[in-house]
């Protein structure tokens, strides 16, 4: 163990830790591999018995939605119905990849002549070992389990990196889940980077969500090694409105997509492009931002919150700073609010240019830029000019347009008169570009990454 300590403070109020535990080094991320290694051979010879496990550890998190909520709101600072929402989402997820142990878990196909009917050619799917997860803090369960609960399903075993900001939450979700899991099986590992390249050095498939930066050297790191990885990671989500759009109902709309949770989602939209006559859309997506709900977490109409940590304010405040320098005018926002909270005003920006900076890297924060399209062509050009290419939405009455938009959008996700923020847990779920790499998370999708295949022939001897 080293003597590091990782430590998770509250952004409501800096001065209380929610949880300290010692970081793991290199030799303790070995033992809890080792651990999860001999725990996954038994733990993959029945799936049956993996579906029972985790439908009943999906009952066991249901049971728990106080304790889990209380803890979110507190420790990363997400308001009380965002809350409610990733623990009811984190249950279904649970739920619905319980029984995704019992899937088909291979497929048949013709083979060669010459005894090709008594011959039999099939593939079938089987875990990968030990999966290495290393998460965010901004969706603190679902997140985890969104990778957990299918590589749990297919038969591997997990080990657990997450964020330093939402340990208190990972060790509250390890221990539910170990109430119903075999020893060993679901590990979580406290510590920072480190600890996180020691799980890639030793696990057998690697999961990761968080920024850029560091997605995009994980899945190098994994790579170099010949290991399966995923990397989903940073966004610069841009809403398209269209001249047809409802230009009330489009604000309130993008109001809630930009600034809910404080901007801390990687759906959030950060850039808003309005085509043709852009100072309707910006005055009333002034007012929709300005009519936000900002403060308790924990009060039932908050809708936004605090900002994670103090780096994560200054980030904020910088750009917001900056916005002079780049041609740009703050229409509302822009401070930071006195008090034990890392509260910051939400902030709408008007007149830059796409290629200003906040137009073009992602600020995980309560602050988005308008920007100026000619026509809708335009406007996909300026959406697709970003190094990321996560979620773009679309405002428009008229299906014909909203199908031309989408057709040249370079997204994973793309949502028509929705926002961009938001996520379903049963379909597939990814981006384009920086957004993400390697194959989808949720749903079917995680097959690709928790499974690989054997290719079995069984011939009549001699044939
Ligand atoms: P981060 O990149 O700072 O940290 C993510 C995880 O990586 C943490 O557990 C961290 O300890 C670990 N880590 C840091 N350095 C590492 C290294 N060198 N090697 C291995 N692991 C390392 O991200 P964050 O601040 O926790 O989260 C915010 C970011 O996550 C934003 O960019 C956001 O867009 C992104 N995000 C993406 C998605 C998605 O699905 N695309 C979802 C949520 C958040």
């Amino acid at each position: 163990m080293s003597t590091a300590t990782i430590e998770s403070r509250s952004p409501q109020d800096q001065s209380e830790v929610v949880v300290t535990a010692p970081a793991s080094d290199r030799a303790a991320v070995a033992a809890a591999v080792a651990r999860a290694r001999a725990a996954q051979r038994e733990w993959s010879r029945s799936a049956l018995a993996r579906a029972d496990a985790l439908t009943a550890a999906a009952a066991a998190v249901d049971a728990a939605k106080d304790q889990i909520v209380d803890l979110m709101i507190r420790e990363v600072g997400k308001p009380l119905t965002e809350s409610v929402g990733e623990h009811a989402r984190s249950v279904r997820i649970l739920r619905y990849q319980s029984q995704s142990a019992l899937d088909p878990d291979g497929d048949t196909y013709p083979a060669a002549p010459p005894s090709d009917l008594r011959t039999l050619l099939l593939s079938r799917r089987r875990p990968r070992g030990v999966a290495g997860l290393i998460t965010p803090w901004n969706f603190p369960f679902a997140i985890p389990l969104w990778k957990a609960a299918p590589a749990l399903a297919y038969g591997n075993a997990v080990v657990l990196k997450p964020s330093s900001d939402a340990l208190a939450s990972a060790l509250l979700l390890e221990e539910i889940l170990n109430r119903h899991l075999p020893e060993g099986v679901f590990t979580v590992v406290p510590g920072g980077g480190e600890t996180g390249q020691a799980i890639i050095e030793q696990a057998d498939v690697v999961s990761f969500t968080g920024s850029t930066a560091v997605g995009l050297q994980v899945a190098a790191a994994a790579t170099a090694r010949g290991i399966a990885s995923q990397a989903e990671m940073g966004g610069l989500n841009a809403s398209i409105v269209l001249p047809d759009a409802d230009v009330e109902a489009a604000a309130k709309v993008i109001a809630g997509a930009a600034m809910g949770y404080a901007g801390q989602k990687c759906t959030a939209t950060g850039r808003v492009i309005v085509v043709g006559d852009a100072a309707p859309i910006t005055d009333a997506l002034a007012a929709a931002v300005e009519g936000l709900p900002l403060g308790d977490p924990a009060a039932a109409d908050t809708v936004v919150g605090p900002v994670i940590n103090p780096p994560a304010r200054d980030e904020v405040l910088d750009a917001a700073r900056a916005v002079a320098t780049d041609g740009g005018r703050i229409v509302t926002g822009g401070t930071a609010i006195d008090g034990p909270g890392l509260f910051v005003t939400p902030t709408v920006v008007d007149g830059q240019s796409p290629d200003a900076r906040l137009a073009q890297d992602e600020v995980f924060g309560p602050i988005v830029t308008v920007l100026r399209a000619e026509t809708a062509e335009q406007a996909v050009q300026i959406s697709n000019g970003v190094p990321f290419g996560l979620v773009t939405s679309v405002f428009t009455r008229d299906v014909d347009s909203a199908l031309t938009v989408v057709d040249g959008l370079e997204s994973g996700m793309i949502r028509v008169n929705m926002p961009t923020s938001g996520v379903d847990f049963h379909a597939p779920f990814g981006g384009e570009k920086q957004s993400s790499f390697g194959p989808r998370e949720q749903g079917k999708a995680a097959r690709e990454l928790y499974t690989s295949t054997h290719t079995i022939t069984i011939g009549p001897l001699g044939a």
